[in-house]
C-alpha cells in the first residue's frame, strides 16, 4: 500500500540522498530544499526512507 511522505523544508540541507535514492517521490526545488512528488510505494521502504535523512527532515505523513 501506498504511504504519504513529508518534508520538513526548515530542515532540510539540501544534500540529495532522498532524491536519488527516490526519484520517484521526491525531487529539489528552486531553492535546492526536497520536496515530495509521489507516495512511497512500497510501505515497508518507509521506515528506511524516514531513518535515512541525516537531518530527519523527512517525516511519515
Ligand atoms: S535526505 Fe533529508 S536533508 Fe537530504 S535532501 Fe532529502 S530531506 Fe533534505
Amino acid at each position: 500500500m501506498a504511504k504519504k511522505v513529508k518534508v520538513n523544508a526548515d530542515a532540510c540541507i539540501g544534500c540529495g540522498l532522498c532524491v536519488s535514492t527516490a526519484p520517484d517521490v521526491f525531487a529539489f526545488t528552486d531553492d535546492g530544499k526536497s520536496e515530495v512528488i509521489g507516495d512511497v510505494a512500497d510501505e515497508s521502504q518507509v521506515d528506511e526512507i524516514v531513518a535515512s535523512c541525516p537531518v530527519g527532515a523527512i517525516e511519515e505523513d
